[in-house]
């Protein structure tokens, strides 16, 4: 069996569990999540990083932190993760969704002015598959109509765009590491990004429950109170200690990734020739990390056939993100604006292959040539 999927792990994030399960402070903000938010903050170029226990909650503070009221628009695209849409909502706020390139997959940045309004508030681009949206238009849009940009780079770390970071454009960003993310922090784990300094005071009171308890343990105050509205947004010392120990390997990781990602996409060029399959495209400003190996076949009925026929194989190829505004929950509490020309029809032609850390050569190999098997049939 050839999972779709494993959670990736170096080694060396044991000890530093041992570790931080025997140390006097395992709740947050301690010893291992400085350290995480230390080397985001070195590594990335963000003026501060706060960990979360998801990217939904990140994306949720997010939302918290530029102010969102009832009836404000959020532009995002539909082809995405539920939280992406969820943690706007929560707060209010009605969802515009945009039609998406059919070569990323990402939202069309040429169709996003038509779709903004006196009541927009925030663009969110999602960086799908770790490959960047074309965000110097957007940044662009952005600063005409004065709205917040929101990254969802839940895929992007260690991608970039015109040798800039994802997650360190927008005034916002979100990372996740989940377990089925390029880093985790031991199955669930995120990180809020903030790129605007006028954010980050208000943003760990928010974290704290909204109380002004990281500034008490600073010392900055004598004792912490209530100041705003908030919640729980901290992972504890293990998911951290965890973390730690894949930001140790963080090139190790990508470049296992890369490796595999190449080796699908050379095996597999043949049957894009022969028109059979699309192989994934990134844009010339654009350093991916690998995130996903997708195809895309001719039509929705082929995709069928080639999950079933990779299932008798012992190969495990999924699909995802049934795009949002045809979903029960979003049919009803959002809009598509314009057409949808490519979100629904390319979303039903894309099916996603087995990319982990670890994964074996010859594992791809017999992926590979049991694709071809299907097309020979
Ligand atoms: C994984 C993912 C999320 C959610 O991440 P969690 O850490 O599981 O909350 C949000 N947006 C996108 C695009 C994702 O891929």
């Amino acid at each position: 069996m050839i999972p779709f999927n494993k959670p990736p792990y170096t080694g060396s994030e044991t000890q530093y569990v041992m570790d931080a399960m025997q140390s006097t402070k395992i709740s947050g903000d301690g010893f291992y999540s400085r350290k995480c938010q230390q080397w985001f903050e070195d590594n990335l170029s963000c003026k501060k990083t706060l960990l979360t226990p998801s990217c939904t909650h990140a994306l949720e503070l997010a939302a918290i932190l530029i102010d969102v009221q009832s009836g404000d628009e959020i532009i995002m695209p539909s082809y995405t993760f539920v939280s992406t849409a969820n943690a706007f909502v929560l707060r209010g706020a009605k969802i515009v969704f945009v039609d998406i390139r059919p070569d990323t997959m990402n939202i069309d940045e040429d169709k996003i002015e038509s779709a903004i309004t006196n009541k927009t508030k925030a663009i969110v681009p999602v960086h799908y598959a770790g490959v960047a949206c074309e965000m110097d238009k957007i940044m662009s849009l952005a600063e005409k109509y004065n709205l917040y940009v929101i990254e969802d780079a839940a895929q992007g770390m260690m991608s970039s765009y015109k040798n800039k970071k994802l997650g360190t454009i927008g005034d916002l960003a979100a990372y996740s590491f989940h377990e089925t993310k390029n880093y985790t922090s031991g199955g669930e784990g995120g990180l809020l990004l903030i790129n605007d300094s006028k954010f980050i005071d208000r943003a760990e009171i928010i974290r704290e429950k909204g109380t002004n308890r990281s500034q008490f343990f600073r010392g900055m105050v004598d004792k912490y109170t209530w100041c705003d509205i908030g919640s729980s947004y901290l992972p504890s010392e293990l998911q951290a200690a965890y973390l730690w120990g894949q930001l140790e390997n963080v090139d190790l990781i990508n470049q296992n990734r890369l490796e595999s990602w190449n080796f699908y996409f050379n095996g597999l060029k043949q049957l894009e020739n022969d028109n059979l399959i699309q192989l994934p495209q990134i844009p010339n400003d654009c350093k991916h990390n690998a995130h996903m190996f997708y195809i895309k076949l001719n039509n929705l009925k082929v995709r069928t056939e080639l999950i079933e026929y990779l299932k008798e194989k012992n190969i495990g190829a999924v699909f995802h993100y049934v795009p949002l505004h045809t979903s029960p929950f979003g049919s009803k509490h959002s809009i598509f604006h314009g057409i949808d020309y490519f979100t629904t029809i390319e979303s039903e032609k894309l099916i996603r292959l087995p990319l982990w850390y670890g994964l074996e050569k010859k594992d791809i190999l017999f992926i590979i040539e049991a694709i071809y098997n299907f097309f020979q049939k």
